[in-house]
Order: C-alpha cells, then structure tokens, then sequence
C-alpha cells in the first residue's frame, strides 16, 4: 500500500469513527433479538380461525447463555418492542463498526510506526 493512500484511510476512519461516537450512545431501553409474527388456532369449533390464517402472536425471541428464548408481546406492546429492538440492533451495528474502524486503525499505525523507525534506523546509519 502506498503511503499516500494509507494515510487518506487513516483520515478517513478517523472521520467515521468521530461520526460514529457522537451518534451511538448505550441505549437504556434496547430489547435484544428479533420481533415477528406468527398464526394460531385458538381451538374453538366456531372461530373465525378455523377456516382463515388464525390469529396473529406476536414473539421476540433471543438468545440467553447460548440458549434461545422466546417471549410473546400483547398486540399492543409490538410498537413499543420495535423501536427498543432496533435501538438494540443499531447500538449493536454502531460498536461492531467502531471495533472494525479500530482493528484497521490499529493495523495502518502499527505499520506507519514501524515503517517510520525503520526509515529513521536507516537515516542514522546512512
Ligand atoms: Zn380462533
């Protein structure tokens, strides 16, 4: 790679990773995993659902300890665990891009740096 170039990229994460940590901040309320929504049958001869869809559920599920977990939310409470599921998705995304921006950064400095010390061992002695 040339210096040039990798130096752009260094100002470059640099710039996204000032962008990402003003914008993504630990969200208190955030609800792990995700929402969707399933039919049933309730089971009574005369519902409606025996000869349609069924009924709509509504469940989130995640993981705990490796193991997953399914919860079901009242139809009323679907928005609500929505908007706290992608505050979690999007915290989430934030810090995975933030650790990727830092192993890049991490990688283009260590090399500048030993780049560097080996251009002033050469001056040194030449
Ligand atoms: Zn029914």
């Amino acid at each position: 790679m040339q210096k040039r170039s990798s130096n752009a990229l260094v100002r470059q994460l640099t710039a996204r990773k000032r962008k990402l940590l003003s914008l993504v901040s630990l969200p208190p309320e955030a609800l792990p995993g995700s929402l969707s929504q399933s039919r049933y049958r309730c089971g009574k001869p005369t519902c409606h659902c025996v000869r349609d869809e069924g009924h709509p559920r509504w469940s989130l599920t995640f993981m705990v300890e490796g193991k997953k977990r399914v919860q079901n939310i009242p139809k009323d409470r679907v928005e609500f665990v929505r908007q706290r599921v992608d505050e979690g998705k999007a915290f989430k995304q934030g810090v995975a891009e933030l650790m990727a921006i830092n192993a890049q950064l991490f990688h283009l400095m260590d090399k500048q740096t030993r780049d560097n010390k080996a251009r002033g061992q050469r001056g040194a002695a030449g």
